[in-house]
C-alpha cells in the first residue's frame, strides 16, 4: 500500500524536488506515486537542451559484474514499460537503425568498428 502524505494544514508540500532532469523527474514521480504531495521545480521551460538528460538517443547496458546493477537495469526496463503503458506513449526504441538516424539527425557522428 502506498504511503500517505504527511501534509499538515500549514504545509503545502511533503517534498520539493529541484531540477526536472531524469533524476529529479524520477524522484518526484515516485514520491507522488507514494502519496507524497510533491512540487517539482525546473529553471527552464521543458523540454529544454540545457541539462544532461536532453537528447533523443541514449545507451543502456546491462553487462555489469555486480548483480545488483544488473537487477537495477532489469527493474528500470520494467518501469519504462509501466510508464509507457500509463502514458500511452512509446518512450523507447531499441531499433539500432532508428538510433543511428536520430544521431545523424542530431549531427552526432557514430563510428562502427
Ligand atoms: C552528451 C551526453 C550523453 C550522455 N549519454 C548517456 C548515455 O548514453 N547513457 C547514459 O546512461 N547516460 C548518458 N549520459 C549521462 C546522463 O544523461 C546523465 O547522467 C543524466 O541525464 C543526469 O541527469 P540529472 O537529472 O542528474 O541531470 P540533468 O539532466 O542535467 O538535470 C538537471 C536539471 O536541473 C535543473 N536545475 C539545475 N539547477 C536548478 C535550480 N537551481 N533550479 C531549478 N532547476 C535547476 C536543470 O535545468 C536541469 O533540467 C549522457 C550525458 C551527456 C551530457
Amino acid at each position: 500500500m502506498a504511503a500517505q502524505g504527511n501534509s499538515s494544514p500549514d504545509c503545502l508540500y511533503d517534498a520539493v524536488v529541484v531540477g526536472a532532469g531524469i533524476q529529479g523527474s524520477f524522484t518526484a514521480y515516485h514520491l507522488a506515486k507514494r502519496g507524497q504531495k510533491t512540487l517539482l521545480l525546473e529553471q527552464f521551460p521543458l523540454p529544454h537542451t540545457r541539462g544532461s538528460s536532453h537528447g533523443q538517443s541514449r545507451i543502456i547496458r546491462s553487462a555489469y559484474p555486480e548483480d545488483h546493477y544488473v537487477a537495477m537495469v532489469k527493474e528500470a526496463y520494467r518501469q519504462w514499460e509501466e510508464l509507457e503503458a500509463k502514458s500511452g506513449t512509446p518512450l523507447r526504441s531499441s531499433d539500432f537503425k532508428s538510433q543511428v538516424a536520430l544521431r545523424r539527425a542530431s549531427s552526432i557522428s557514430l563510428e562502427l568498428h
